[in-house]
């Protein structure tokens, strides 16, 4: 939750022990060596028709720490944004994301997270521009997800950035929706490109009647708006009969594919084995 909520940030750590506070510190300080000692891989997960069509993939970053292994984002993430080294670590997920994604034979479209502490600091329409005439990526090819979490605070200008973002050509999807406070309101004051629905509303469409009454809501209302929806977690056949029926138009989850290395998915963006051995 930390990640959404910019300054309330302090509340998610509130009830922590001594013991968790120390941890929390050793955390962030190895933090600071992970860039420059490579420990950090960028994950794909595949996105989805309905029909299991893949046309595109979210890059997930994964910390691999020298003695705990796999960090997860949920656990390093808000750690990054308290000190600021998101905006580093961000801008390398994207470059490596477009790098990846750019050498693809199949013009699949690639999805990157941002926090809203790269919104609020650094100069970020600069980087992204500079990391596509890098990469040499078709900036329709991008899309950045973002949470409410980045109109939180000084919106006018989180607006502003978001329009010139969106001018570059690059697409914008708003992540985690229907989690937040007003992800409603937000709908109203950009033209979102696509629209996750959270995992959690997908997790329980089996077990809570109510769930798929929000998720029929959000589709209509999507729909409505001319706002392609994506369906994150989608984990069952039965979830994605649902999802199909109600004319979700993607899905993400591990009944499609779960977060991996590129190499796992290589068939997928079109380079046969002996293109990648020989490239
Ligand atoms: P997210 O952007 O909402 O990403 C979706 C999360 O759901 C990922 O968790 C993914 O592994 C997980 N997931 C996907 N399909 C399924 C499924 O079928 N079942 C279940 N149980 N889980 C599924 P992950 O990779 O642990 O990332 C967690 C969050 O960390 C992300 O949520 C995102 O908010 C953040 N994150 C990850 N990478 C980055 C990054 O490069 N930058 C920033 N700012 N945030 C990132
Ligand atoms: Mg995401
Ligand atoms: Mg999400
Ligand atoms: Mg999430």
């Amino acid at each position: 939750r930390a990640k959404r909520e910019g300054r309330a940030r302090v509340c998610f750590f509130e009830s922590e022990t001594d013991q968790e506070l120390r941890d929390r510190r050793l955390l962030q300080h190895d933090l600071r060596q992970a860039l420059e000692q490579n420990q950090f891989l960028v994950y794909f997960q595949p996105q989805a028709r309905m029909d299991g069509e893949v046309i595109g993939f979210e890059a997930l970053l994964r910390w691999n720490h020298p003695t705990r292994g796999f960090v997860p984002p949920d656990q390093f993430i808000p750690l990054a944004e308290e000190n600021g080294l998101i905006i580093q670590i961000g801008e390398w997920v994207l470059r490596e994301a477009c790098r990846e994604a750019a050498s693809w034979p199949r013009p699949l479209q690639v999805a990157v997270n941002l926090s809203p502490v790269q919104f609020q600091a650094g100069d970020l329409e600069r980087s992204i521009h500079q990391v596509l005439l890098e990469t040499g990526l078709t900036p329709t090819r991008l899309e950045v997800e973002i949470t409410e979490g980045v109109l939180i605070g000084d919106f006018t200008r989180a607006l502003n950035l978001l329009r010139r973002l969106k001018a570059l050509g690059i697409r914008i999807a708003m992540d985690d929706f229907g989690t937040g406070y007003s992800s409603l309101s937000y709908l109203q004051s950009f033209p979102f490109d696509k629209i996750k629905i959270d995992r959690s509303f997908i997790s329980n469409l089996e077990a809570t009647p109510q769930s798929a009454e929000i998720v029929r809501a959000v589709l209509s209302l999507a729909h409505a708006l001319n706002i392609p929806v994506i369906a994150e977690g989608v984990e069952t056949e039965a979830q994605r009969a649902f999802l199909a029926h109600e004319a979700c138009e993607q899905m993400q989850g591990y009944l499609v594919g779960r977060p991996d290395l590129i190499e796992r998915y290589l068939d997928l963006v079109g380079v046969t084995v002996e293109r990648r051995l020989y490239a």
